[in-house]
């Protein structure tokens, strides 16, 4: 075995229960033949229930994980998620300008389903001040593009003017989920880095076995990136990857379940 092997690294937080966050990150990573490692933010005490508690992992101790990664592993891509907080958001953002990680995948966790903020809300603006320029992909869905552009983000023409106030702010490529949409198709809008764009529509599945699924989605396209897959079609399998797990759900816990990361 060579160090040619994939590797790609999840930069986020813990979901105890199994079915968001880094876990299912590294369940992602896995289904597509990635070497998946994680860098831990911040732990959740978490069910299919929602979060009962959060906690933030100590600045000093997330840069020693970044460096643990760097001095062994040649890590090809990169994506974040949960980051909670300023200080643990300008943490990373320092670290990944340090190292060299490839092409980096930010999905902008904000507040999970059941309610619980798992962004400080002082922490938007450090966000976009220190994070958003180090994107190859910022992958918002709609209520996460709200709150940085500060418009309610509802329609197509909303959703495309989104994408191109987001690019401003520094990300190369923006996708706009429109899972949080209303209509017979979930459609997401995505503007690439040389002005391109086009729209990805899937058929709505009624189902509460969404619990995880931004996280999937971006997991997937970070894992192809980590193989060298080009962008856009990284893009296309991850939207093909997070249709296919919300068709399949799996039946664990009494609330918002997991998708399926074995499809
Ligand atoms: N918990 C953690 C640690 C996460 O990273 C995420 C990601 O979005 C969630 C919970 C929320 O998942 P969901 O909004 O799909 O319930």
């Amino acid at each position: 075995m060579t160090n040619e092997t994939p590797q790609v690294v999840t930069i986020a937080g813990s979901d105890s229960g199994g079915c968001a966050g880094l876990q299912a990150d590294l369940k992602t990573f896995q289904n597509r033949h990635a070497f998946g490692m994680s860098i831990i933010v911040a732990l959740t005490a978490q069910n299919t229930l929602g979060v009962q508690e959060a906690y933030p992992i100590p600045n000093d101790f997330v840069t020693s994980q970044f460096a643990s990664m760097a001095a062994d592993y040649q890590v090809r891509a990169a994506k974040t998620g949960m980051l909670a907080s300023p200080s643990l958001v300008e943490t990373v953002a320092k670290n990944l300008k340090q190292y060299d990680f490839g092409p980096l995948v930010v999905d902008p966790v904000m507040i999970a389903k059941g309610g619980h903020a798992l962004l400080e809300a002082e922490a938007v603006q450090t966000v976009k001040d220190y994070l958003l320029p180090l994107a190859t992909v910022l992958t918002p869905n709609m209520p996460e593009a709200e709150v940085f552009l500060g418009y309610s983000v509802e329609s197509a023409q909303d959703m495309i003017k989104a994408a191109l106030d987001l690019k401003e702010l520094g990300p190369k490529n923006v996708i706009i989920k429109g899972g949080h949409g209303h209509g017979a198709a979930a459609c997401d809008y995505v503007l690439l880095e040389d002005g391109s764009s086009f729209w990805m529509a899937s058929p709505r599945i009624d189902t509460i076995n969404t619990h995880g699924t931004g996280d999937t989605f971006s997991a997937c396209i970070a894992a192809e990136l980590a193989k060298g897959t080009p962008l856009k079609e990284a893009i296309l399998i991850g939207k093909a990857f997070i249709q296919a797990a919300i068709a399949d759900p799996i039946a664990v816990g009494h609330g918002h379940g997991p998708v399926n990361h074995w499809v």
